[in-house]
């Protein structure tokens, strides 16, 4: 394994597809029952572009008023949301997919330049969020609960399923809109009303998509206040009336969410950090191993929960795979996302988030790991990182236990079945991993006792809205997508009818 220096620049062309008009941008304000409400004296955050480190657009900084707002608005919607029937419900979130598949192309823009993810990954994020409302319109009709029937003498029992009432929503930077609509559209289904509160960085296209879903919905049904985590994400955990708190976001925040929620004992949702294991036997397929990690471990530039981070290779075949594998990164291109649809790896999210990548690789540099290709920062305008593969990791180095959220990939080997297990299992995340080997007895029993929410065969990062996505461990409890995100956003009640005679 020889370090080689990756040759990435930055791709970048004169911009074409990506420029914004005023009008792509959305309102000012927060929306509340129904409208977009000026803060007035309102503080204002800038929003950037991290490709070209301008900024784009400002928001406001939301306070404890604007909170109590919005949720006494969600509190006034809720009993006549919960009253229409799921056909209704149904067509309305239907409705919604219409009209984000209608307005695509702002919404893919505004995502990209919020965020400077490439173009492609932008589609992905809007059909996807079309996907999430119209596999949710479609599950709401068809929810039921047990049977009823007398199970006590001369009683009879019926179990309703019922909306929670209020829930609130805090939502990351990664895939602002994605993760949005992962929260809404099961929230909304379940007959809840609700607050949700954008990340501070990248609030745009939740914002839009609330200013292009407003006649759809009656007034107070969704609601939207911007500003930081800890004054407004916390309001809302902390809130009297609000009934349940979903977040996505990192495990210091889940921890925070979860604390401002104990006083009032409301639900709480988490969808935290990952450290996804990626478990590859002596038998595998390494090409496929390799191209898969291509798109697994560097997919919006590794700014991803289920990132294939972390490569455990068994020893007899790790050169060739670090071979192949740096061979599929030197090809990965790097660019701004105006620069055209062949870019895969965008900048990082922010000048932070940037610092922080960077001193992710310093430190595993001074722990004794080398860079197989990539390793720094790439010169220039934009907060963009060399795709990154890092070999020679020693056991225990926190490159291989903490989250760096960046487009680095640590590869360890190991020597045996049971020690592969133990050593994937050993972090305290547990959100999603995947076996790699033609023996389908080994991926079946591996699988098994992986301790992740999703475990992938010979695949990593394949999701879809039929299938649940949530983790164990420090990476939370809750599902998002699939019937089981109907399931937590609902709650059942017993009524029970004596009817003797
Ligand atoms: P973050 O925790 O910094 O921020 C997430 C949200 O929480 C933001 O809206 C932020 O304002 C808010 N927040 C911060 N402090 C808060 C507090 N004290 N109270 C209430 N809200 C608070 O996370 P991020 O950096 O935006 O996103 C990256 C993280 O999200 C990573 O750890 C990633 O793994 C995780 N993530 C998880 C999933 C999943 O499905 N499990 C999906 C996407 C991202």
């Amino acid at each position: 394994m020889s370090v080689t220096d990756h040759p990435a620049s930055v791709v970048r062309r004169p911009p074409n597809a990506i420029t914004l008009d005023a009008s792509d941008l959305p309102p000012a304000g927060h929306f509340i029952d129904g409208a977009f409400r000026e803060a007035p004296g309102a503080e204002l955050l800038d929003i950037v572009n991290p490709a070209s480190e301008e900024a784009i657009a400002k928001v406001a900084l939301g306070k404890a008023a604007d909170v109590d707002r919005a949720v006494a608005a969600a509190v006034e919607a809720r009993e006549s949301w919960a009253r229409v029937v799921p056909k209704e419900r149904s067509e309305v979130l239907h409705a919604i997919a219409d009209r984000v598949a209608k307005n695509y192309d702002v919404l893919v823009r505004l995502e990209s330049a919020n965020t400077g993810k490439p173009l492609s990954v932008a589609r992905d994020d809007v059909d996807g969020t079309i996907d999430t409302f119209r596999f949710m319109a479609g599950a709401l009709r068809a929810t039921t609960t047990m049977a009823a029937g007398d199970y006590a003498e001369s009683h009879l029992s019926v179990i309703l399923r019922e909306p929670l009432g209020v829930v609130g929503v805090v939502t990351p930077w990664n895939y602002p809109l994605l993760m949005a609509a992962w929260k809404l559209a099961p929230i909304l289904a379940a007959g809840n009303t609700t607050v949700i509160k954008p990340s501070e960085q990248t609030p745009l296209s939740t914002v839009k998509f609330a200013e292009l879903v407003a006649d759809l919905l009656p007034p107070g049904v969704l609601n939207v206040v911007t500003g930081l985590g800890p004054m407004v994400g916390s309001a809302l955990a902390a809130h009297a009336k609000v009934d349940m708190i979903a977040l996505t976001g990192s495990v210091g925040s889940g921890r925070a969410v979860a604390r401002a929620a104990a006083d009032t004992l409301k639900r709480v949702h988490l969808e935290l950090g990952g450290k996804a294991p990626v478990v590859v036997f002596e038998d595998a397929d390494l090409d496929l191993v390799a191209t898969s990690l291509r798109t697994a471990g560097f997919y919006n530039s590794g700014q991803e929960c289920g990132a294939a981070c972390r490569v455990l290779v068994h020893e007899s075949v790790a050169d060739q795979l670090v071979e192949r594998l740096v061979a599929q990164v030197r090809e990965l291109a790097v660019g701004t996302p105006d620069a055209g649809d062949d870019i895969e790896v965008g900048p990082l999210v922010s000048k932070a988030h940037y610092d922080r990548v960077l001193g992710h690789l310093d430190r595993a540099f001074a722990e004794g790991a080398r860079a197989a290709v990539g390793g720094g920062a790439i010169e220039g305008t934009g907060y963009f990182v060399q795709p990154t593969v890092l070999v020679d990791v020693p056991a225990g180095a926190a490159c291989t236990r903490e989250e760096i959220f960046g487009p680095v990939v640590t590869v360890e080997t190991f020597s045996d079945e049971n020690e592969a297990v133990q050593r994937a299992n050993d972090v305290p995340l547990g959100l999603s991993a995947s076996v790699w080997t033609n023996d389908a007895r080994r991926s079946h029993d591996v699988a098994a006792r992986l301790d992740a929410g999703t475990v992938w065969v010979n695949s990593h990062l394949v999701l879809a809205n039929e299938v649940p996505w949530g983790g164990f461990k420090g990476s939370g409890y809750g599902r998002d997508l699939s019937v089981y995100a109907l399931d937590d956003y609902s709650r059942t009640k017993h009524v029970m009818h004596y009817h003797g005679r």
